[in-house]
This record gives C-alpha cells, sequence and structure tokens, in this order.
C-alpha cells in the first residue's frame, strides 16, 4: 500500500518522497488509518518498524489541517521517548516529513541548556519531543503548559519504565486536561505495560507487528 493512498498534504507526499518511502511498513498500513481517524493506539512494534512515521504523520496532517496561533510556552503535539538519542532522532525525522509545512518542531532532553531549550517554548510549538526528566524540569519552571496538549505519544514506553520514568510519567500525566489523541508504542507488554496503557489510553486500537 503506498502514501499516496492515506490522502495526505503533497507538501507531506513530497517530503517521504524524498527520503525515499515508497510503500508503507506494517505498522504504518495499520496504525496510519486508525490515527487519521483519531483513534488512541496501543501498538507491540520493535525498533526499526517505521514507527516513528506511523505515529508522527497522522499528527503532521492533523496539524496542518487545523492552523491555530502558537501560544507561548504550549505544543499540539507532545512525544515521550526514554532517551535523548532516541528524542533526537525522532525531532530529525518529523522535521524532514514536515519539511515543507509551517510547523515548529522542537526536542528538550538533558544535557543541553535549559535556557536555549526555554527560548523555543517560549515562542510556542507544534510538536515537542521530550524526554520524561527533563520534561518535568520545565514543566515546573513554567516553561510549557500541557493543559491544551492534543496529541500525546509514547515511543518506546517499555524502556521507559525500565529506566525508572514511571512517576514521572505520572507527574506528566497529572499536568494534561481532557483526552489528547494518545497512541503508545513498546516492544515489550508486562502486566505494568498494561495497566499503564489502559490507564492512559481510551478504547485503543490494538496493533501488533
Ligand atoms: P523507525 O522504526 O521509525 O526508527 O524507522 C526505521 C527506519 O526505516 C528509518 O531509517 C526510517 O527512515 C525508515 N523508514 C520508515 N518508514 C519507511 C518506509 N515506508 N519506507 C522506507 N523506509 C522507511
Amino acid at each position: 500500500m503506498s502514501f499516496a493512498s492515506q490522502n495526505f498534504a503533497p507538501e507531506i507526499v513530497r517530503a517521504l518522497d524524498e527520503c525515499g518511502y515508497e510503500k508503507m511498513t506494517p505498522i504504518q498500513q495499520k496504525a496510519i488509518p486508525a490515527a487519521r481517524r483519531g483513534e488512541d493506539i496501543v501498538a507491540n512494534a520493535q525498533t526499526g518498524t517505521g514507527k516513528t512515521a506511523a505515529f508522527s504523520l497522522p499528527i503532521i496532517q492533523k496539524i496542518a489541517d487545523t492552523p491555530k496561533p502558537r501560544k507561548s510556552y504550549t505544543t499540539r503535539a507532545l512525544i515521550l521517548a526514554p532517551t535523548r538519542e532516541l528524542a533526537e532522532q525522532i525531532a530529525r525525522n518529523i522535521s524532514d516529513y514536515s519539511q515543507y509545512l509551517e510547523l515548529r518542531v522542537a526536542a528538550v532532553f538533558g544535557g543541553k541548556k535549559m535556557s536555549s531549550q526555554e527560548k523555543q517554548l517560549e515562542s510556542g510549538v507544534d510538536i515537542l519531543v521530550a524526554t520524561p526528566g527533563r520534561l518535568i524540569e520545565h514543566l515546573d519552571l513554567g516553561n510549557l503548559s500541557l493543559t491544551n496538549l492534543e496529541f500525546l505519544v509514547f515511543d518506546e514506553a517499555d524502556r521507559m519504565l525500565d529506566m525508572g520514568f514511571i512517576s514521572d510519567i505520572r507527574t506528566i500525566m497529572s499536568g494534561i486536561q481532557g483526552h489528547p489523541q494518545t497512541m503508545l508504542f513498546s516492544a515489550t507488554f508486562s502486566s505494568l505495560m498494561n495497566k499503564l496503557a489502559g490507564d492512559i489510553t481510551n478504547k485503543p486500537k490494538r496493533i501488533s507487528v
């Protein structure tokens, strides 16, 4: 199945073309239509399956379809990742996919100056990729509000739990009002992971690849 069958904006199709993507991978075939319909997703998928495009393309398309003025210290989409390297990789991919659209993508993670990240948040972003610990530092300082969040993604959620981020995740969830469209990706499902998935998603489409 090709990306063209998903009715993506020509700007996105052109960017995917330049990335060399022709056909959707299995996770993309299963997740993209459900995410485009606004459904929550709980997916069992390994690294390297194309999951980044699976969750980010529907978010990019929906944000492009519903333009809103950017508000200081807010983001429309939040993507949580366990490590700095993964957060940087996801942000790079999203910047590539959205290069012909007017989206603002930022990443916040430990090991970089808070002040430069704060500056990016100050002007408001559309899609923010973050590691949990650094995100909480910004939330505590009032550098970010999650009250208007529309999309929430947990990538490599099992690694986040293995790294002891469960209480950070609960803290982050307590700052969110309403129910953003939520997608969780994990390579493994323990009982704690199933409990987390049940707590944070609403009638999710379950996907396994
Ligand atoms: P990910 O699992 O998201 O880290 O993706 C793994 C690799 O596959 C990355 O290098 C992506 O750029 C690439 N990729 C993702 N989707 C596709 C696709 N539909 N066709 C070709 N390559 C892809």
